[in-house]
This record gives structure tokens, sequence and C-alpha cells, in this order.
């Protein structure tokens, strides 16, 4: 019997290891296959930004032989992470997460890394590809062209280039939004955004004020603090919630196991993963009275966390009228989760101080709020977070038959899982529309959203077609599929707050509705089902 198994064990171990050894092979003959059709056709790619999207698609375009160019309208590699430099700035997610799973990075210095390090991180990234990107120089504008079935691309320079296929990944976050304050003008000091932080102004012994309490301010309130300023003065309108980091430092050994101990990045990966899964799944999902254990055990539970960081904000703030002021009464989700080890603890600080009246103007010497108080300052700071709308339509593009994405888009812009749309052939989005994720790693769509383009074009050349297009049908039963998937979720539900995942009309157009692991599972394949070849 025994021997019997070990013999029906060692056939399943050597099937498995043939299957693999055929996969690889047929990998193999189809990029082959691929490089062959894109060089006789001479086939060309462009891709704009060079944030973690351009740079991870320009690692999947060299390994496919394909030739491409990249704009990027900065300076420099890095996306997000070259633009915000406001101190504290850092990522919300565990850094061995937020990276590329096909780079790991043995040596991240902490759990969560700051802003300077993952500019490090993707600029080591980039150097294979910064021959193929032209810095400061954005593309205005992108014309389909039936005929032809290229997109002519113009760029600032004024230069218009022919491509087979336009690959964008223009972020969602790069265009600072400022609210516009009566007597803005009139103000004598200094004022800028998080995202264009002044680092010629010295804050030392000045008189600051921040307005707003998202991720940004999260992060740069404690460092402003500490920066000897006289006095910095928070502005509040809605109170965020803040739960603990528990952020630590990363020994010398082990960095050296996650450098020399094959798989034990991925495995701490995949737990870290799993862990933020976990959390979509006890506090954005609202429980379902329909069933009857289930959801009420899990009520129980998210009150039970909800009741843990209430409890957390009144044992870290010392006095209890801020620390109620602190504390959200919306459901942790509906805005995005800001953690920090460092925040809430500021406000106990005797030249920290928080207003929760709402601005009524700007004077010359400062702001004015509501109840008709001065408050004298020297800088206004912005951590007003982004203008996800001009974000979305970082150039103009006219699709099929001269429709243009702007006008599609309105207030809603949608895309299909977030890359393709149906009045744009040849053309793939990178965390465009839908993707925007309130307890888990961009980079995982990011990377998801990049497998599934590649399969797109894989397609396109295999079968010799000159386009591939989204089925408007597709896009609808997407769109609906979408609608249908966040309603039981509580960044969908306005009776709880308001935030920036919404249009003005309160319709949340920017979230991927559900766990990632259905993300992953929709974008594995290339559905050709969906798209029209010509
Ligand atoms: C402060 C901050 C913290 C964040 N923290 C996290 C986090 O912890 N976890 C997480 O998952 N996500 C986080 N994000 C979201 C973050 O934006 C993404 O994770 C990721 O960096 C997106 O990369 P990207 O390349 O798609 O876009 P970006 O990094 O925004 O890069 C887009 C690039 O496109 C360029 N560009 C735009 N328009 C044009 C044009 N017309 N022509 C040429 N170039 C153009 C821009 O200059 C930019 O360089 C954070 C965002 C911010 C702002």
């Amino acid at each position: 019997m025994g021997l019997e198994c070990c013999s029906i064990f060692s056939y399943g171990l050597l099937v498995i290891i043939v299957m693999c050894f055929v996969n690889k092979f047929k990998e193999k003959k189809r990029k082959d296959a691929v490089k062959q059709a894109s060089c006789e056709r001479q086939f060309k790619v462009c891709v704009i930004g060079a944030g973690f999207s351009g740079i991870g698609t320009g690692h999947v375009l060299n390994d496919m032989g394909i030739d491409y160019e990249i704009f990027e309208k900065s300076g420099d590699i890095g996306g997000t992470w070259y633009d915000n430099v406001y101190p504290g700035v850092g990522c919300d997610v565990q850094s061995h997460l937020y990276s590329f799973s096909q780079f790991l990075n043995p040596t991240w210095s902490e759990s969560f890394s700051e802003g300077p390090e993952i500019l490090e991180y993707i600029q080591k990234l980039g150097e294979p590809i910064r021959p193929k990107i032209t810095f400061n120089t954005a593309v205005v504008q992108a014309v389909w062209n039936e005929n032809l079935s290229k997109w002519a691309v113009t760029l600032s320079s004024g230069r218009v280039l022919q491509a087979d296929v336009i690959i964008t990944g223009t972020g969602l976050l790069h265009k600072p939004s400022t609210p516009k304050f009566s007597g803005a003008e009139l103000f004598e000091g200094t004022a800028f955004h998080t995202n264009q932080w002044r680092k010629d102004v010295s804050l030392s012994g000045k008189r600051v004020g921040i307005i707003g309490t998202g991720a940004s301010a999260v992060q740069a309130v404690p460092r402003i603090a500490d920066m000897g300023v006289e006095s910095l003065t928070v502005f509040q309108r809605t109170p965020t919630w803040c739960a603990p980091r528990f952020n630590f430092q990363f020994r010398g050994a082990v960095k050296f196991l996650f450098k020399y101990i094959p798989g034990l990045q991925m495995l701490y990966r995949w737990y870290l993963f799993w862990t933020y899964e976990i959390r979509f799944f006890i506090m954005f999902i609202m429980p379902s009275k329909e069933i009857p254990i289930v959801g009420w055990l899990h009520e129980k539970l998210q009150n039970y966390v909800h009741k843990l960081l209430k409890r957390h904000v009144r044992k870290v703030v010392k006095d209890p009228a801020v620390a109620e002021k602190l504390t959200p009464s919306y459901p942790m989700g509906c805005k995005r989760v800001t953690p920090s080890d460092s925040y809430l603890q500021s406000f106990n600080k005797e030249n920290v101080h928080l207003v929760t009246d709402s601005i009524k103007e700007f004077t010359n010497k400062g702001i004015k709020t509501m109840d008709e108080k001065f408050h004298d300052l020297d800088v206004i700071v912005y951590a007003t977070g982004f203008d996800l709308l001009g974000s979305v339509n970082a150039f103009e593009v006219s699709g099929v038959d001269g429709k243009t994405l702007t006008e599609d888009h309105s207030d809603e812009p949608r895309a299909y899982y977030g890359v393709s749309h149906h009045l744009c052939p040849n053309y793939f989005m990178l965390g465009g529309p839908g993707i925007v994720l309130g307890h888990n790693s961009v980079l995982f769509i990011g990377e998801c959203q990049m497998t599934y383009l590649r399969r797109g074009i894989e397609e396109l050349l295999l079968r010799g077609a000159r386009s591939v297009c989204l089925k408007e049908s597709a896009m609808d039963s997407y769109q609906e599929w979408s609608r249908n998937k966040r309603k039981n979720k509580v960044f969908d539900d306005l009776k709880f707050c308001t935030s920036w995942y919404r249009n003005s009309r309160g319709v949340n157009w920017t979230f991927w509705p559900t766990n990632l692991i259905s993300f992953w599972w929709h974008t594995s394949t290339f559905d050709s089902e969906n798209y029209n070849f010509a």
C-alpha cells in the first residue's frame, strides 16, 4: 500500500514537471512569435508616464521585445514619489507589498518606507528603461486614425509620433486639488500644496496652518510639529480613522535572510497581502442581514474594531475634548484609512492646535473660521488631496469616430478593469478609473493590469490584426457589474460620509468594488471574446 502511494506520488510529480516544461516551451514559442510579428510590422508602443506603471510597462515591453518610447512630463523617474516630497511622505501599505513581485527588495529599511526610499527603489528599477524615456515632455493629445489603425500622439515639444498602441500610466493622483477660499489672494504669507512642497521655505519659528486631515496631513503633521515651528494649527473638516501602524525597522539579519533564503520574501509578501485582504472582508463589506449568524458575527466584529480604535484615540490623546474631535463617527473604510504611529500623539504637543470650525475666509494675516475667530499664520499648507477628474483626463484623447474620452468620462469616468475603453482601440490604461483601493497595494492591481494588456497585445500581434477594441456591450455589462458589487460596501453609502472617492453627485467612480483576488482572477487571462479585432 505504502509503495503504491509512493509510486502514485512520483507519477503525479513527474506529470507536473513535464507539464511545467511543456508550458515553458509553449510560452517561449509564443514569445518568439510575438517578437517576430512586432519586428515585421515595425510595431511601436507609446507609454505615457514614468511612475510605477510606466516603469513596470517598460520592463514588460522589454521582455516582449517590442519597440517603445516613454514620455514623462516631470524631470525624472518616480511619478508620485518624485513629485511628493513633503515631510513624512511615505506609503501606508507595507513596503514588501508596496513593490513589484518581479522585483522584490530585501533591503527595505522599515516596514512602511518613506518617500525617498521608495523613490530610490523605483529609480533603480527604472535604470534599464531610462534610455527610452523623454523627460519634461507631456503628451497633450492622442488622435485615433481609423485608416492607419494608429494613434497620432502630440507632445508638448510639438513633435507628433505615430504609435500602434498607447499605454497610459498617468496615475490618478498627479494633479493637486487646491480649494478656492474667499480672500486667498489677500494672504501675505506663503501658501502651497503638499504635492508642491517648498523646500526653500523654512518653517522654523513660523506659525503654520495645515488644511485637511487626509493621508498627506496625517503623514506631514507630526513632522512639521517637530520642525521647530512656533505653532501648527490643523484645520479639520472631518476626523480620519487613524489606526496604529506598528512600523518597525528591519535588522540586518532579517534583510540577510530575505536576500538569501529563496521564497522567504514572497512568503512574507503573501502573508501581508492576506492580512490586508482580511481587513477588506471585515471592515469594508457591510454585514448582511440575510445571512443570520454570519451577518450577526460580522457586525459584532466590525463594532468591536471600531470600539478598539475609538479607545485608542482616547488613550493616546490626553485632552478628552480634543480626543472627541479626533474620533470619526462614520464607519472605517468610508474614507481612506490613514494609519500612523505619531499623528494622534502630535495633538499632545503644546504647539499643535486642532480647529474644527469651518474656514470662512483667508485674510492678509491668516485664516478666519466660521466662529469669527482669527488664526494668524505665516505659512499655509494645503493638504487637500488631488483633482481626480483632472488627473484621469491627463491629455486629450480622440478615439473612434472622433469621440473624446473626456466627453465620455464626464464626471463619472469608466474603464473596463481600469484598462480598456470601447472608444479607444489599441489603447490600454494602467491605474485607470475604478481601481483605487482603500485597503491594499495599488501595485498589485498594476501588475495584474500589465499581465492583461500584455496578453491583449500578444493576441493582436499573433492574429495579425491591426486593432483590438473593447465591445461597448462588454463595457456596459462591466459597469453594471461594478455598480452592483459596490452596493454592500461602506465606501458606496452616502449616508455615512463624503470622500474624494466620489464626484459631486456622490457617485463613487474611483474604487475597485470588491476584493483583489477577484481582480486577479478577471485579469489573469485576456478575454478576447469581449473585444473586436480588425
Ligand atoms: C502621497 C501619496 C502616498 C501614496 N501611498 C500609497 C500607498 O501607500 N499604497 C498604494 O497602493 N498607493 C499609494 N499611493 C497611490 C500611488 O499614486 C500609486 O501607488 C502609484 O504610485 C501610482 O503609480 P503610477 O505610475 O500609476 O502613477 P504616478 O505615480 O502618479 O505617475 C504618473 C506619471 O505620469 C506623468 N504624467 C501625467 N500626465 C502626463 C502627460 N500628459 N504626459 C506625460 N506624463 C504625464 C506624471 O508626471 C507622473 O510622473 C499614494 C499616492 C500619494 C500621492
